[in-house]
């Protein structure tokens, strides 16, 4: 598909994202503060990017009578997810100016295509295979073993995988993912985890932020840590020519994560994209002086794109539900402390249940440079117990 057609729109538009999650939130707010107006769509009513648009319209993703009247209340629609049918988006296409277009998220949807999409852009992966069927399943090559079975479609943090070491294992693993079309991909020795989000306007112009180095515990971010030298420079380029290729080569318009593995040999593998921003750039809502939401805004309006600085060193500790409890009691975390340190900012996102493994919000630390972000954010979390 070629880049979105349409005109540009300025504030007092309305635009309108499918899927009413953290990341539909901040989107919502970053659009609110230029001026435009905001349409949601999600079936939750207490959905977080619900409760602060201007319009919330609760039904499902491919319910055609929502899909028309989002339609008629927004001149433009992003996603917040990538697991929305890109139907839906397909559908909205026809009348409006989408971004990212539907294309793009049926690949970043299965993890089988996106292999097969970074492999176009001479990209590296994790060595892996396609395990459709019995016959796959009986070819896998034993070089895979041990590996991390994902399920090609519908994972997230970390959400339907299994390590398996041997043949037996990865059976039962896949019998247990009820044979649904998986990836399997070798476990590699990670040396580090990084990432980085680019944003594609219509015309094909691109700007980044800059590579964020991520820790991961139990296969859910949890760390992310943005300052000067966090990724080798060269390495960082490399980063950033990889992904300015993935997005060219989607003909992508809108913003882009995407994921990358550091391993010990020195080498670099792409590991997965997220046609939308992403946790690992949330920090740049106060790190830089564009975030990754405000160039959601500018690449869906049709808006230039100017390259984001950093100003700050910063350190973003994902706060999940986990938080909440203690010996099997529901608390509340020690907000005022965390506050009471300079340079916190605190992102909630409003969810009622504080479910284990949930995102429940964010803290970004900044300050005058890294030794002092890191003695806060350590604080930080010392407080958040
Ligand atoms: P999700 O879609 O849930 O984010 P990922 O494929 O990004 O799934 O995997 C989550 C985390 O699991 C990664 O960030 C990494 O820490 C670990 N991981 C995934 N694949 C591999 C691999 N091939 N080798 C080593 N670790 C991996
Ligand atoms: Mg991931």
């Amino acid at each position: 598909a070629a880049a979105t057609p349409g005109r540009v729109l300025l504030p007092g538009a309305t635009l309108g994202v499918l899927g009413g999650g953290q990341l539909g939130r901040m989107f919502v707010h970053a659009a609110q503060r230029m001026g435009y107006f905001t349409a949601v769509l999600d079936p939750d009513e207490h959905s977080p990017a619900g409760r602060v648009s201007h319009h919330h319209l609760r039904a499902d993703y491919l319910d055609d009578v929502a899909l028309a009247r989002l339609g008629d209340l927004a001149e433009a629609i992003t996603t917040e997810f990538e697991n929305v049918p890109a139907d839906a988006l397909a559908r909205l296409g026809e009348r409006h100016p989408v971004a990212p277009g539907a294309a793009a998220v049926a690949i970043a949807q299965d993890r089988a295509e996106e292999k097969a999409h970074f492999t176009r852009c001479g990209v590296p992966c994790a060595p892996n295979a396609v395990i459709d069927n019995e016959e796959d399943l009986a070819g896998v090559d034993d070089a895979l073993l041990p590996g991390i079975l994902k399920t090609a479609r519908l994972g997230y943090d970390g959400k339907g995988q299994v390590r398996v070491a041997t043949r037996d294992e990865l059976r039962a693993a896949w019998e247990a993912l009820k044979r649904a079309p998986c990836v399997l991909e070798k476990l590699l020795p990670l040396a580090f985890e990084c990432s980085v989000v680019v944003a594609r306007g219509r015309d094909g112009a691109m700007v980044h932020l800059p590579v964020q180095r991520n820790l991961h515990r139990a296969g859910i971010l949890a760390v992310t840590e943005v300052h000067e030298g966090c990724v080798a420079p060269a390495q960082a380029k490399r980063v950033i020519d990889a992904t300015r290729a993935i997005a060219k080569g989607l003909d992508y318009v809108g913003v882009l994560c995407v994921e990358f593995f550091g391993l010990e040999d020195g080498s670099l593998v792409v590991n997965e994209m997220a046609p939308r921003p992403h946790n690992s750039g949330h920090w740049s809502i106060e790190g830089a002086d564009v975030s990754q939401f405000e160039l959601q805004v500018r690449t869906l309006a049709g808006l230039p794109l100017t390259p984001p600085r950093q100003h700050s060193p910063a350190i973003m500790l994902n706060l999940l539900g986990d938080l909440w409890w203690r010996d099997g009691q529901e608390r509340t975390p020690d907000w005022a402390g965390v506050l009471a340190l300079p340079g916190a900012h605190l992102h909630l996102y409003g969810k009622a249940d504080a479910r284990p493994g949930r995102k429940m919000g964010h803290l970004t630390l900044t300050g005058p440079d890294v030794a002092a972000v890191r003695t806060t954010a350590l604080e930080a979390a010392r407080r958040l117990g």
